[in-house]
């Protein structure tokens, strides 16, 4: 799968490894990204930014490499996110259209690196700098988590997305020729996918019109583009399947989702996102404050959020609101209806939602994606799996140059080295010894507790 292009792609972080030796990840327990169970006593590669070999561990240690003793720690691959947005919030705490800056977007690209997430999708919302900081990155002059965007994205003349940000991180078409005008200015951008919104907010602002979103994705399909909705209710999800959507990009909530649904999805193979997080993080942080106590949380959340979190009025405020208790009711019903998707066999993809609003935060909300997802009912096993294997399968159906996802001979090397095993409590993720970014040691990564 490693091509000519894809070589060329991360020449400038490949140059900076060139002269290195090999890497061997020595004697680790190995989590490969499969859904295979861990392996014990794996000797893991690494050379130029990618995995080169897993062979079982040597015995006499080869010259001409670095060794890096792994007895007892697991790794894992590289987090993924196909959910994420960046140049929303200030400081991880206040929505500003004035946030989508080179500096606040590359501080986000590196929390989330650090956190183990080490490729991200922003999923709209975006100014069009976004793609001279992914050509950047892709010429090895700018760090952080490795970038997809769908640019802009699609919203609706005073509707969905409410968010404060800036009029050119969005698309506003007035009908389908706008709708078709709009997508084409994408394409020439080259974003990796499209996004639109379908909500009405429970009826208090207008949805998009079908034919608007019928025009996006038969333009962006003529452009071989995949893209992605923002959904809420099954009635608009089935329109959708109907309409050759490609990715449900949150889950179904005001309602339990059937077989026949199920069904439609695997038979239009249509990733679902399910976002567990999102509407949890509206109230988790009044419902459990505990959830704070830790400095891998603190950390990733930063001085001003947790300001915020912690101010004396907050908790009671928050339980006090409307909106809990919907987020709450919505929350139940996205786990159980991942659940049954999941069983059913619809392919499901990894996302959080992590820098839309405060509380969703950059690499700290994806570890509690995880662990939402066996709250949910999945084992830790099948939750690490649809956040590196499965997400790398989706990513390369994005960008076949991309080999992200599995710790397996030519793809990039990225992963986590886990001072515990995520296997027997996949909050052990936040144990991170170490992060490899297309083989490079990714530097400060987070308190382990
Ligand atoms: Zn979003």
């Amino acid at each position: 799968m490693r091509t000519i292009a894809c070589a060329l792609m991360f020449s400038a972080a490949i140059a900076a490894t060139a002269q290195q030796k090999p890497i061997i990840l020595h004697d680790a327990a190995l989590v490969d990204g499969t859904g295979a169970q861990i392996r014990p006593h794996v000797d893991i590669t690494l050379h130029k930014g990618y995995i080169e070999s897993v062979k079982p561990a040597f015995k006499k240690a080869p010259k001409d490499a670095d060794i890096i003793d792994c007895t007892g720690k697991t790794v894992i691959p590289g987090l993924i996110s196909a959910h994420s947005h960046l140049g929303i919030l200030l400081d991880n705490a206040t929505p500003s259209a004035n946030a989508y800056t080179t500096e606040n977007v590359t501080a986000a690209l590196n929390q989330f690196e650090r956190y183990g997430v080490t490729t991200i999708v922003s999923l709209g919302l975006n100014r069009d700098l976004v793609y001279e900081l992914r050509d950047q990155q892709r010429a090895g002059k700018l760090g952080g988590a490795t970038l997809l965007t769908a640019g802009r994205g699609f919203g609706v003349p005073n509707g969905a997305p409410g968010l404060d940000v800036a009029p050119d991180q969005i698309y506003r078409p007035a009908n389908a020729d706008e709708a078709r005008k709009d997508v084409n200015e994408l394409a020439g951008h080259h974003a990796d996918l499209v996004k639109f919104w379908l909500d009405s907010g429970h009826g208090k602002i207008p949805p998009m019109d079908p034919a608007v979103y019928t025009a996006i994705l038969e333009e962006a399909h003529k452009h071989h583009m995949k893209v992605a909705a923002h959904v809420y209710n099954l009635a608009d999800a089935r329109s959708l399947v109907n309409a050759n959507i490609d990715i449900l990009a949150h889950s179904v909530r005001d309602q339990a989702v059937d077989p026949a649904f199920a069904q439609s999805l695997i038979a239009h193979k249509i990733w679902y996102i399910p976002t567990l997080t999102l509407d949890e993080t509206f109230y988790v942080y009044a419902s459990d404050p505990d959830v704070m106590k830790s400095s891998f949380f603190q950390q990733a959340a930063g001085p001003q959020l947790l300001a915020k979190l912690q101010a004396p009025d907050y908790a009671e405020k928050t339980l006090a609101s409307p909106q809990t208790e919907q987020a709450k009711k919505d929350h139940e019903i996205a786990m159980k209806n991942l659940k049954t998707l999941y069983d059913a066999g619809v392919s499901i993809a990894f996302g959080t939602d992590s820098g839309a609003v405060p509380g969703r935060i950059p690499g700290f909300t994806e570890h509690r994606e995880l662990e939402d997802l066996v709250a949910a009912g999945m084992t830790p096993l099948q939750a690490i799996t649809l956040a590196t294997g499965e997400n790398g399968r989706l990513l390369h159906e994005l960008n076949p140059k991309l080999s992200v996802g599995l710790i397996k001979q030519d793809y990039s090397a990225d992963l986590l080295i886990l001072s515990a095993d995520p296997l027997m409590d996949v909050r052990n993720t936040r144990h991170i010894e170490a992060v490899y970014h297309h083989g490079v040691l990714v530097p400060n990564t987070p308190p382990q507790n």
